[in-house]
């Protein structure tokens, strides 16, 4: 017990969310699990931390009749949450990601149940609210036990080819790096692989096997302003073939859950086309963690 409310309180300050927020998501299991009551909370942390962990709880408690009914009511709770305190909706994913991550030990039938909710529910909250890296943990985590067999065959086939395609990455890492270098530009530069499930997602849709799938690899260039990102992109489009119709300025317009950078595809001198994003350090956090982060600045 101990144990999870714990972990679920790191994440909300790994989000960077506030003293009332860590408190409130150690105590989130207290009224459902223990006989402590929403009097005993408030006169122990106050009023707000007995109003969010009330509100956890209420979106933890609900009965339903049908699966669909299930969701629907999920869904409506969480956006009615969502307008009191938005502390609420993130704390209940900081503990929807812990139990996701701890569903090893739980019944079949448990795992699929959690994760359909969480594929249905839970990850496109958290990519409304600009979750990035946790929407991402969420849809993999889901995938493992939705399809166990679809998930360790991209995984296994992703380790199979892990030398070429980690040396892959460090070439372009350095080509990038290098001619930024030369032309005074401070940047980090990386290379990762794509998320399970945005691969799985495209190899279904497009009825492609892995090893037809080009771009597992996707690039970040991250700069001090804005005029480096633009600055970036003119060498980018120098040193690699565009290709055509990829390219994205989420930075001039960015997208409604307040994501910015500038994405592009390109194909290195392999012949493998790769996609660059680039962006402001400020930018990153916003898309790593969204409103959190936001949230976090408006306080
Ligand atoms: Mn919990």
């Amino acid at each position: 017990y101990v144990t999870h409310v714990i972990a679920a309180a790191e994440i909300t300050a790994e989000m960077g969310l506030d003293e009332v927020s860590i408190v409130s998501a150690l105590l989130h299991d207290c009224i459902e699990d223990t006989g402590i009551s929403y009097e005993d909370i408030k006169k122990q942390f106050g009023q707000t931390v007995a109003d969010i962990v009330e509100g956890v709880t209420k979106l933890t408690r609900v009965q339903y009749t049908s699966k669909e009914d299930e969701q629907m009511e999920n869904m409506r709770k969480m956006l009615m949450a969502m307008a009191k305190d938005i502390r609420v909706i993130l704390i209940k994913i900081a503990d929807r990601l812990h139990n996701m991550r701890t569903m090893a030990y739980l019944s079949e039938e448990k795992q699929r149940t959690k994760s359909l909710e969480t594929m249905e529910i839970y990850a496109p909250i958290a990519h409304r609210l600009g979750m990035q890296k946790i929407k991402w943990e969420l849809e993999d985590l889901s995938l493992l036990y939705l399809d166990p067999i679809g998930y360790r065959e991209i995984t296994n086939k992703l380790n199979e080819r892990m030398d070429i395609l980690k040396e892959f990455m460090t070439s372009v890492e350095k080509k990038i790096k290098t001619r930024l270098d030369d032309w005074g530009i401070n940047a980090t530069v990386y290379g990762r692989i794509k998320h399970i499930y945005s691969i799985y997602r495209k190899m279904y849709s497009q009825k492609k096997g892995l090893e037809e799938i080009f771009d597992l690899c996707a690039f970040r260039v991250i700069v001090d302003n804005i005029t480096e990102c633009y600055n970036v992109l003119g060498h980018i489009h120098e040193m690699f073939k565009l290709v055509p119709g990829r390219f994205k300025d989420y930075i001039s317009t960015p997208k409604p859950n307040m994501y910015q950078s500038i994405h592009t595809t390109v194909i290195g001198s392999e012949g493998i086309p790769f996609e660059v994003q680039i962006r402001t350090w400020e930018m990153h956090h916003t898309a790593e963690y969204g409103v959190a982060a936001h949230w976090k600045y408006k306080t």
